[in-house]
Formats: C-alpha cells, structure tokens, sequence
C-alpha cells in the first residue's frame, strides 16, 4: 500500500543523485536538528539571521557544517536556488516559520521535511479545533457567547505571539471588566496539570504501534516554564496583581523534562492515534515529530489545547534521548530520529513519503 505521495517529482528534483544536506534556522532545535543529522552522516546547513550565532562554536558537534547568512530570514525565497544547489532539506521549527510565515514557508521551493499541507490546519484556531474535535480529542470548551460562562477562561488572541496577550478570568463578571477590542477566542480555562507530549509519526514503519499504514512514537514529554504566570501564585490573587498593574504573560522562558503516570500511557497514544488519523483523512496525513499540549485534570482526564505540527523547543531536554525514546533506541533524540526518518527513505526509495 505505501503513504501517500506529498512531494513531486519537481520538489524532489534536487536532491536526485545526490545525499541531502539537513537545513534549518539557528535557533530554536537547531543544536539537536544538527547534532542528530551529524550522527546518521548527513552534511548540515545553518540559516543564520545576520551573523551566524557564536554558541556553535561551543557545541562543536551540533556545529552546521556551513552557513547561509541573511539579512533576513522572511527572504529565504530568494535563496532557494542556492539551498536546492546544496541539496537542503529544510526542517521546519516553530521559528523558523514564524519568521518566514506559514504561507510563505508552505510555498518555498525547497524541499521540506513533513507534509507542508499541515501549515494550514495548524495555523488557523478555528481549523486546528475543527481537526482536533473532528479526531474526538477532548479539548477546553470554546464560549462564543460570553452569558454562556459559568467558571474561569482564558482570552486568547488571534495571531498572540510569545505568550503575550493573554487574559484570564476566573468568572463573567471578572471577564467584563477586560476591554478586548480585538479578535479572540474565549476558552474555558481548564485547571490541572500541563503535559507537552512528543510524538512522531513514520510513515515507512511496518513495527511499533501501527496507526494508519505507519506508526507512532512517544519520544518524551516536557511541560513549559511561563513567565510570569508559573510563580504568580506566589504573589496573590488576580485582581490584587491587575491593581497593582502586573498582566499574566505565558511567555516560555525554558522546558522542563516530566513524565506522566504510567496507568496513563493507553489514553496518551489513543489520543496520538487519533489526530494522526484524522490528520490522513483531513490531508494526507502529518509526518514526523508533533507535540501535542493539553492538561491532566484531576479527574484524570486530558483536554488538548493545540498542537504544533513539527519538532518543539521541549525535546531539548532530551538531546541524550528520554525516558520513552531510550526504549524506542538508545540515545534518541527527535532531531536524530528526522535524521533516521530520512535516512530510510532514501535507501528504500520513498522521499516522496517523508518530504514536500
Ligand atoms: P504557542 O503557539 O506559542 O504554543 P499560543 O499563542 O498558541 O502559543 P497556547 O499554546 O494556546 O497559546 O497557550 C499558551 C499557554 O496558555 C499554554 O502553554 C498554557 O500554559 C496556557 N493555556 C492555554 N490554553 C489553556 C486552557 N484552555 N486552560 C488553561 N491553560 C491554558
């Protein structure tokens, strides 16, 4: 049977003939995208902003073996002759396309590790809930009337960059005494534990947990460190910090490594099997590492909040590997696991299946 085709014959024209050259932004995942590609062979291709950043000389073995310098990174269209010359194969990062734009990086004549098609559901709130919801994902209730409220709620924005623009609530009538003059989103604001779960989708595995023609991988979990809102608690209730003019931000300053109770591992994977199965259904499947990012509730239920379609700054706690990637294979991180995903599509002939 064999996945779905994602790339032509004209996006994989490049690399004909030839070893691809792994390629991605130098922030973010870069170090283990680099490192991981340098273990399977792969040569490594850094997209700098400006000068290339001085931290890989500390790290010599996540160090890209050349750069392409840019003024500007939302420019890299008008390097792609250059990154097909050297054969790239451009790995997606959360900034990598927020600095370039999920439609400009969806149209970029290079070839990209993933289904580019992903971009479009992922992007767009109200897509990304109609594919999660279409899976049968539990997800926070979203208020489109706001008499409907009944408990806490997050205001989310659309297009809030950096965790920044958040407004919680605890009840309408706190709510009321926001203005919120722009398009958003009122969700409710599920009380729990917050989990980042790693997964990867291959599509050429035939072992493992099957879904789809495929099978899926728990590489690890992180949960995020949010300044300020992760220490407010300590300084008081809400209303006393509005006052006092000081605004929850969920702005990420770093990742921590976690687990989750074993007896929880089924409805983990269920809910991983799922999205990757509607993704199939909705268009043509995702590919790769996506991190989904909900909350445990107490009563040991998981509501997913969104997911981001590629390879998250959360698998940095896990260059060495995790304690789920380390049953999968020793030492394994997700940057390596692109590196293995697209060394096994060349030897069987299937870059079509992995690349777009
Ligand atoms: P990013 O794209 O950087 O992941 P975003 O702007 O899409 O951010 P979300 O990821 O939806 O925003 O939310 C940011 C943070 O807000 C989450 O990491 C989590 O801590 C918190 N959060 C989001 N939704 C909820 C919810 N429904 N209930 C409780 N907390 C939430």
């Amino acid at each position: 049977m064999g996945a779905p085709r994602l790339a032509s014959d004209k996006v994989l024209e490049p690399l004909k003939g030839r070893d691809p050259t792994i390629a991605t932004i130098c922030s973010h995942s870069s170090l283990q995208i680099f490192h991981g590609a340098r273990l399977e062979g792969f040569r490594t291709l850094g997209i700098a902003r400006g000068r290339p950043p001085r931290f890989y000389d500390a790290f010599p073995l996540a160090k890209p073996d050349l750069f392409l310098a840019l003024p500007k990174v939302a420019e890299i269209g008008e390097h792609a002759e250059r990154l097909r010359k050297e054969g790239a194969v451009l790995v997606p990062t959360g900034s990598f396309v927020e600095y370039v734009g999920p439609e400009r990086f969806s149209k970029l004549p290079v070839p990209v590790f993933g289904n580019r098609k992903v971009m479009e559901w992922e992007s767009d709130r109200e897509k990304e809930r109609l594919w999660l919801e279409g899976a049968g994902v539990r997800m926070p209730r979203k208020f489109t009337d706001p008499s409907e409220i009944d408990g806490p709620v997050i205001v989310k924005y659309y297009g809030a960059k950096g965790g920044r623009g958040f407004i919680l609530a605890k009840n309408r009538r706190e709510l009321e005494s926001h203005k919120i003059d722009e398009p958003h989103v009122i969700q409710e604001y599920v009380i729990g534990t917050r989990y980042y779960i790693h997964f990867f989708y291959s599509p050429l595995n035939d072992r493992g947990y099957r879904v789809g023609d495929g099978s899926l991988e728990l590489l690890g979990m992180d949960r995020r460190d949010e300044a300020n809102i992760d220490e407010l608690y300590k300084l008081g209730s809400q209303e006393e910090l509005l006052r006092a003019g000081i605004h929850p931000t969920f702005v990420v300053t770093g990742n921590v490594p976690v687990v989750i109770r074993e007896s929880l591992l089924p409805e983990v994977f269920e809910i991983g099997e799922k999205i990757v199965e509607r993704s199939i259904d909705l268009f043509g499947g995702m590919v790769g590492p996506f991190c989904v990012e909900g909350i445990m509730t107490e009563k040991l239920e998981f509501y997913v909040f969104e997911i981001s379609t590629r390879i998250v700054a959360g698998t940095n706690v896990y260059i060495n590997g995790s304690p789920y990637s380390d049953m999968v294979a020793p030492g394994l991180s997700t940057g390596r696991r692109i590196a293995i995903e697209l060394k096994r599509a060349i030897s069987e002939g299937r870059l079509a299946e992995v690349l777009s």
